[in-house]
């Protein structure tokens, strides 16, 4: 290692202690301590870490203090910032798990989370004639089961072993991150392994609607028929994109009425229950609610905890019981999210080669929790608010005071008083100007409309789900 390396990695140690500063004791210690700097000039900083948990891990949480820590070091700021796994910190860190794991048999590798399990093998030809690359991971055998999907979850089984003959059509909807994606190509993953024969599809809605208008324009709407209608199992994800978008429909409705003639299935899932949904054909809604409908829930704590056991896997050994139990009793969001924080929970416990203590992990979380209500946007939850309540961006930051902008102007304050964490001044400036005693009132005044008017408590509850944000009302 020559001298110019000399001068790096002495420049590195700066940056390091300058990091160790600005991050925190604890958080340098836990996940860059382990690091070393493998190039630093004006164009790349290149940052050695041992594995790809580690390097998406850091890179999320860490990346701006790193760049922001150079160039108050150096005094300039890196073009590109990478992050590349490193064979000594690797082995290093393996032979600490292992001392720390006493007998146990070594694991495949500390990036297990990244690694599918067991990959089913899906016949080649049906393969070919799927648009979507199902994911292997979604399947029926390792959906967990409580009471808030166990319904959705025993259809979903018996459709994919008599396809046509039971539920049909078969319509499964909830809020986001809770299994309908999972459990529509869980369905289609099995019947392209047991019933090879069939010809099964599985779409999203969205691609529905761009495959009609693209045949509507290129003249082929034929091929389009024949080949929505000549299926066996048709599964149509996020019907819900469909909202407004009125031929679209109408040629969803044909599909399906001719699909069901000939006795073939159908599986759709939407965010909303069929009647709930707005801006969509009545016949289509009709339609929709004629089989079975069954409904996905945020799962309870004895769901929670089979799935955070489940979702474990490998690295169920580095959390205790009582840090399970924990983590079950304070992760009652979707399980998207929830398979969220025990990726990090697993990096943290990969980084510190140990198993995770209960004040760690409660300290984590709380960390984990702030990052996540700074996650919605004021301009995001304009957006929600724009699309529900059909008002303009330009009113809604405006003075009119016309009744249906003026509360659609209180419910986009109200909400960024729920989710975000901006100060009563941001928020008042950011929707018009108005100033913090107008906030205040907005506040306060859906707080108590919410408690007479269960349609708006509906309205906000569903823009908070929009936002991927817990119920607020
Ligand atoms: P949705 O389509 O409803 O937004 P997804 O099906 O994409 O939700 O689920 C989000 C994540 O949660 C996926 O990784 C999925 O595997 C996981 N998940 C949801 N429900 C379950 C369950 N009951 N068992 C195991 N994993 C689940
Ligand atoms: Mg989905």
């Amino acid at each position: 290692m020559g001298v110019t390396h000399a001068v790096v990695k002495e420049a590195w140690e700066k940056v390091q202690a300058e990091l160790e500063r600005t991050i925190g004791e604890q958080n340098f210690h836990l996940y860059l301590k382990n690091t070393l700097i493998v190039q630093l000039n004006p164009d790349i900083a290149e940052i050695g870490v041992p594995n790809l948990t580690i390097a998406d891990f850091v890179e999320d949480r860490f990346a701006n203090d790193i760049m922001a820590s150079i160039e108050r070091v150096q005094g300039y700021r890196p073009a590109t910032l990478k992050f590349s796994i490193n064979g000594h910190l690797f082995r290093r860190l393996r032979e600490r798990e292992r001392a720390n794991r006493d007998e146990r048999p070594v694991d495949p590798a500390p990036e297990a989370p990244r690694t599918t399990p067991r990959r089913e093998p899906i016949p080649r030809r049906r393969l070919n004639a799927q648009v979507f690359n199902l994911n292997p991971r979604y399947r029926l055998d390792n959906f967990v089961v409580g009471p808030s999907n166990k319904l959705a979850f025993n259809c979903a089984v018996e459709v994919a072993t008599r396809p046509g003959r039971t539920y049909n059509p078969m319509f499964i909807y909830g809020g986001c991150g809770l299994g309908k994606t999972h459990l529509l190509q869980g369905i289609a993953n099995a019947l392209l392994q047991r019933h090879e024969n069939l010809h099964t599809l599985y779409v999203s809605a969205e691609y529905f609607v761009n495959q009609y208008v693209q045949a509507l324009t290129s003249n082929a709407i034929e091929q389009f028929r024949a080949r929505f209608r000549n299926l066996d199992v048709l599964i149509v994800d996020d019907i819900h994109f469909l909202r407004g978008k009125e031929k679209s429909q109408e040629e969803l409705l044909h599909t399906l009425a001719a699909l069901e003639t000939q006795g073939k299935q159908i599986v759709l899932a939407s965010d909303l229950h069929p009647k709930e949904l707005e801006e969509f054909k009545q016949s289509l809604q009709s339609r929709f609610v004629q089989g079975m409908v069954a409904q996905l829930n945020t799962p309870q704590f004895d769901t929670r905890l089979a799935l955070i056991k489940s979702k474990l896997g490998p690295h169920r050994e580095r959390f205790p019981d009582g840090v399970v139990s924990f983590l079950a009793e304070k992760l009652d969001c979707n399980i998207r999210e929830l398979e969220g924080y025990l990726t990090q929970l697993s990096a943290l416990a990969a980084m510190t080669g140990d198993k995770l203590s209960l004040p760690l992990v409660q300290q984590a979380l709380t960390d984990f929790l702030a990052h996540r209500r700074r996650l919605v946007e004021l301009s995001d939850i304009e957006n929600v608010v724009i699309a529900h309540f059909g008002v303009t961006s330009e009113q809604l930051h405006g003075r009119v005071r016309k009744r249906n902008i003026a509360i659609a102007r209180q419910v986009c304050m109200y909400l960024a008083r729920q989710l975000t964490q901006h100060s009563l001044k941001e928020i008042g400036r950011f929707f018009g100007g108005k100033n913090h005693t107008t906030v205040v009132f907005a506040e306060q005044k859906i707080t108590s409309a919410i408690e007479e008017d269960p349609e708006l408590k509906a309205t906000v509850n569903r823009l908070s789900r929009q936002l991927n944000a817990p119920e607020t009302a």
